[in-house]
């Protein structure tokens, strides 16, 4: 079992631009910025990475699971384009009134990814977008890591992002973790704005700045 050569990401928001109608044909799967080459890179450095996605458009009957797997197999061709590949995905697709171990918060498509890939969950960075990711990331283990694309900055402004390390987007992360996990946790913005000695000097200068 590996300690840390796991990284798992959310999908909608967080590898592709989320969709208030929800993603429902390959069309409308469109990759955030830098985000296919982030995975690339985590690949290369030795990580596996996979998927774990929320997809109650199933249960919404908004699309079908073929039409999700269309969807994946875009994905996945895009990042073959780049030279990689996704090593797992698995997807919730039930509504969030069926109570199912699998939607998040709960922690269950992480445990099946756990079970799929043979690889503990502990410590792994999960990458989301929305509270119920980073609830899920803490009850099944996993480190949570918040991103600032699709509705991250939202959860960040709510105050929801329940002190998780923060980015800008998958391939800040990405750089961050590659350069040194430990130094990712340690240097997460969250934790400077945190009263850390980094954010109280940005907040004398702010005042310097308004006198
Ligand atoms: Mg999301
Ligand atoms: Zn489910």
């Amino acid at each position: 079992m590996s300690k840390c050569g796991l990284v798992i990401l959310d999908r909608d928001g967080v590898i592709n631009k989320d969709c208030a109608q929800f993603v429902r044909s390959p069309e409308q799967w469109q990759p955030i910025a830098g985000s296919l080459d982030a995975i690339v890179r985590l690949r290369r450095g030795g990580y596996r990475v996979a998927v774990a996605t929320n997809q109650s458009g199933i249960a919404r009957g908004l699309l079908d699971i073929a039409g999700l797997e269309a969807i994946h197999a875009q994905m996945q061709a895009m990042l073959r384009e780049c030279g990689c590949e996704l090593d797992l995905i698995v997807f919730c697709p039930h509504g969030p009134d069926e109570g199912c171990a699998c939607r998040k918060p709960r922690p269950g498509l992480l445990q099946q990814i756990s079970t799929g890939l043979r690889m503990s969950l502990q410590g792994v960075p999960f990458v989301g977008d929305s509270p119920r990711d980073l609830e899920a990331a803490r009850a099944a283990g996993c480190t949570p890591v918040l991103v600032r694309t699709g509705n991250g900055l939202r959860t960040e402004r709510d105050g929801a992002d329940q002190g998780a390390m923060t980015f800008d987007d998958l391939a800040a992360f990405a750089d961050a973790w590659l350069e040194s996990p430990a130094g990712a946790l340690r240097g997460s913005p969250a934790g400077a704005l945190r009263g850390s000695p980094a954010g109280a000097l940005r907040g004398s200068s702010a005042r310097v700045l308004r006198g």
